[in-house]
């Protein structure tokens, strides 16, 4: 098990309440946060996985401030299968800016985004 700052992100072998690296109040910064944005947060997690979790997490909340952090994510993950649960987590929370990205996904060169894309975009129409 390691633990990570959410600020700086290094990583320790034991839970700290003070990070030692950068000094960031680890247990105040999660105790102000609500359950959207920890998982927002985690949107910027080291590790792949974690990632992924939250970007399938953020799709079953619907909550539209995750919006721009799962387009953000799009945009820098080279991860496909993080691309595809950020795709599908877009669709879920839906509106025009969720389409409007994801109008702009349908070029994207993998076919299996592509076709996540198509997914999203048809149950936006429903
Ligand atoms: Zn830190």
């Amino acid at each position: 098990m390691r633990y990570y700052c959410p600020r700086c992100w290094k990583d320790f072998s034991k839970d700290h309440d003070i990070c030692p690296h950068c000094g960031l109040n680890i247990k105040d910064f999660w105790a102000k946060k609500d359950r959207v944005e920890k998982l927002i947060i985690a949107l910027n997690h080291p590790e792949g996985s974690t990632r992924l979790r939250a970007a399938w997490l953020l799709g079953k909340e619907k909550d539209k401030r995750a919006l721009p952090y799962l387009i953000e994510a799009c945009n820098r993950e080279d991860d496909l299968y993080l691309i595809r649960e950020c795709i599908k987590a877009i669709g879920s929370i839906g509106g025009d800016e969720a389409k409007k990205f994801l109008l702009k996904m349908r070029d994207h060169p993998a076919s299996m985004i592509k076709d996540e894309v198509e997914i999203a975009l048809s149950n936006l129409r429903d």
